[in-house]
């Protein structure tokens, strides 16, 4: 019995049992690696503007301290679920280990409509989970950051509520932090020049070049904005963009800058154009080069995986692509996967950058922060590519077979207590 259920841990177990099918992990050590070390709820009261009470409801899934704190983002949205947020820090913990980080993985999450909230309304809940998640989180056992409705003035209210109550300044329990409460430069949009970078890596496999190439990008939050905005910077056309209020596409390209001020001033893509305005679901089957899924999990099925019509899925996104579609994916044989635990850890690595600067108070510059992380990129890259070639494996097997074995040697290691 378990109280992880639902689609998306379904998804992460499932994905495990293929990874561990594929390292021959012994069956009486599955259980030790995938269900999660601790899982915390609790309940988030705050006072509403017009004077009532709302109650939400919060978790956070440490998924294993093995080799150091855990780690991942908190996400605010209307559907999340203690199986949803204990999918995603399993994740975590593959893609840390994938990237060489000396963390666990663990997620985060407030069951909320975050736009549903004023200002003073999300302030509050912010400081309430903090409050709440206080014994169970430090700058040695958890560190949060962002993710889905959750941003860097959200990070700085947590950083506030845990510090007051140290009674000093704690930098390093969140990252992606503002740059002037001890964030690092260049974290706010390491995921989305991560995709790209990894894009680009795999354009070059291909023999293709990033100028003249076309792009989709579903979802136009902290990820597929920046996405959009450096691919069409270094001259790929980006023919389609999304978020959840809208779908734009256009055969000669769209205009990503200015979808982003639009963005900034209304908050979302809502009324950007009529013209350009296409079906969210047929979006993504429109021919491109890079199709980029930078929203939520389970998007690309059984339904539509056969009729992408893509050279290269980079996943900005956690979990966009269920077991089924994988299977069909592999089978089609001709669509280079970038893989989630791959193509977004650029985040994670910058927020690692982050907590090692804080825990030095010793600040890099922005030009230094990406060129490591450029580096750690190139070396995940690397290593998944030498797997695939070696073992013939689909992609997404070869990026968590490394993460697995990491965490599943370390286990092996340090033993089993008492
Ligand atoms: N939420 C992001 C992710 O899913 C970032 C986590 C972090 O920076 O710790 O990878």
């Amino acid at each position: 019995m378990t109280i992880y259920t639902g689609p998306v841990f379904e998804m992460a177990r499932q994905q495990f049992q293929v990874i561990a099918d594929y390292l021959e992990v012994p069956t009486d050590e599955r259980d030790r690696l995938l269900y999660p070390k601790r899982a915390v709820a609790v309940s988030c009261p705050i006072h509403r503007d017009d004077g009532s009470t709302a109650v939400f409801q919060g978790y956070r899934v440490q998924h294993h301290l093995t080799l150091g704190p855990t780690k991942g983002g908190t996400r605010f949205a209307k559907n999340v679920d203690i199986g949803e947020v204990a999918a995603l820090a399993v994740w975590m913990s593959w893609k840390c280990a994938l990237a060489g980080l000396p963390y666990g993985g663990a997620k985060g999450g407030v069951t909320v409509d975050p736009y549903s909230l004023s200002r003073r309304e999300l302030e509050a809940l912010s400081r309430r989970y903090m409050q709440e998640m206080i014994p169970f989180v430090g700058p040695h056992t958890d560190v949060m950051a962002p993710d889905m409705g959750t941003n860097e003035q959200v990070m700085a209210w947590f950083m506030d509520t845990y510090s007051m109550h140290q009674g000093h300044s704690v930098t390093e329990i969140v990252t992606g932090k503002p740059v002037a409460l001890g964030g690092t430069e260049g974290r706010r949009e390491a995921t989305g020049r991560g995709v790209v970078y990894l894009i680009e890596r795999a354009l070059d496999r291909l023999g293709m070049s990033p100028s003249g190439a076309t792009a989709i990008v579903q979802g136009f939050g902290n990820v597929g904005s920046v996405t959009a905005l450096t691919l069409q910077k270094h001259g790929t056309k980006v023919l389609g963009a999304s978020d959840h209020t809208a779908a734009y596409y256009d055969p000669k390209g769209l205009d990503i800058e200015a979808m982003d001020k639009w963005v900034a001033q209304h908050g979302t893509l809502k009324g950007y154009s009529k013209e350009s305005l296409i079906d969210p679901n047929e979006m993504l089957l429109q021919k491109c080069d890079i199709l980029v899924p930078a929203a939520v999990e389970r998007v690309i099925t059984a339904e539509n995986a056969n009729k992408l019509q893509c050279r290269i899925l980079a996943e900005g996104a956690n979990g966009p692509t269920t077991p089924d579609a994988d299977l069909l994916l592999h089978d089609r044989g001709d669509i280079f996967v970038i893989p989630d635990i791959l193509a977004n850890s650029g985040g994670v690595i910058v927020s690692y950058f982050e907590w090692v600067q804080d825990l030095q108070q010793f600040f890099w510059g922005e030009a230094e922060v990406n060129d490591k992380l450029n580096r750690v990129l190139e070396k995940a890259f690397n290593q998944v590519m030498r797997r695939v070639d070696k073992d013939k494996v689909p992609h997404r097997t070869a990026a968590m077979a490394i993460g697995v074995e990491k965490v599943r040697d370390a286990k092996r290691t340090r033993g089993l207590f008492p």
